[in-house]
């Protein structure tokens, strides 16, 4: 599932060729994603790209002639790509652009997003922008602000990192990785962690989440850059699908266990109880 990261990745990607240039054409495939497309997405033709922004998982397009919100499921990808390519099997929705090139989503599995909001509506006062949580990468998220939405959490301290009404962009590979460089074991209570761990959380959260983007995301399973280009993060990861080999600090074998349905990693050493 692509995460935080490579949605940032995909977002920069596709920017180079969106900004700045026309829609020429749309294409609305028939088959409904999470919900089906909107005949609306017409409108966009003949509209001029002026700003891509991501909030959360979601990228969101801004046009002359009204916006988009795209989220990319479990399987979605935004594929660059000349407009003359014959479209495959899986591709959904497509941008046609003055310059001759295309930007394409192709979902297998279809739990991804396309909505179109019109122009003079605000997107971010969509339901599905506006309850999220704080941006991890913006110098408001700091440890007092973590903290505070811990406090009133009963769950585990890696199904909380999880919510993203707590904080967007720590998915289930990062929860496991920003606790691991904590130190902070994944089975404790949210509201039982303490100032220093959770300014020690922040700072890796933005660390984590930086090298990732630099590195063009984690590319577990399906997701690849805009430019098709796999991401490299996923050979730096220090315990994620690493169950019982060494861990890279004391040795200890690391563990596995299940947490809301969703693999953990921990080495039980460095991330006592
Ligand atoms: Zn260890």
């Amino acid at each position: 599932m692509p995460e935080l990261p490579e949605v940032e990745v995909t977002k920069r990607g596709v920017s180079q060729v969106l900004l700045g240039h026309k829609i020429t054409d749309v294409f609305v495939g028939e088959k409904p994603l999470r919900q089906p497309l909107s005949p609306d997405l017409q409108q966009l033709r003949g509209a001029t790209v002026q700003k891509l922004e991501r909030r959360g998982k979601y990228i969101i397009v801004f046009t002359d002639k009204g916006s988009m919100i795209i989220h990319l499921g479990m399987t979605g990808h935004l594929q660059i790509i000349k407009s003359s390519e014959p479209r495959v099997l899986h591709d959904h929705f497509e941008l046609m652009l003055d310059s001759g090139m295309s930007v394409r989503y192709n979902d297998t599995r279809r739990f991804g997003l396309v909505l179109f909001i019109p122009l003079g509506v605000d997107p971010y006062s969509n339901k599905l922008l506006a309850e999220l949580g704080p941006e991890p990468l913006d110098d408001a998220f700091t440890a007092d602000v973590l903290l505070s939405r811990l406090k009133k959490r009963s769950c585990t301290i890696k199904q909380t990192l999880m919510n993203s009404h707590v904080v967007v962009g720590v998915g289930n590979i990062y929860a496991s990785e920003v606790l691991f460089l904590s130190h902070i074991n994944p089975t404790r209570l949210a509201r039982d962690i303490s100032l220093e761990e959770a300014q020690l959380l922040v700072k890796n959260i933005k660390e984590v989440l930086t090298a990732s983007i630099a590195s063009g995301g984690t590319t577990i399973r399906d997701f690849e850059g805009a430019d098709g280009k796999p991401g490299y993060f996923v050979q730096n990861l220090k315990v994620y699908g690493h169950a019982e080999e060494p861990c890279k600090e004391c040795g200890t074998p690391i563990e596995h266990i299940t947490q809301g349905g969703r693999s953990t990693y921990f080495c039980p050493h460095c991330q006592p109880r």
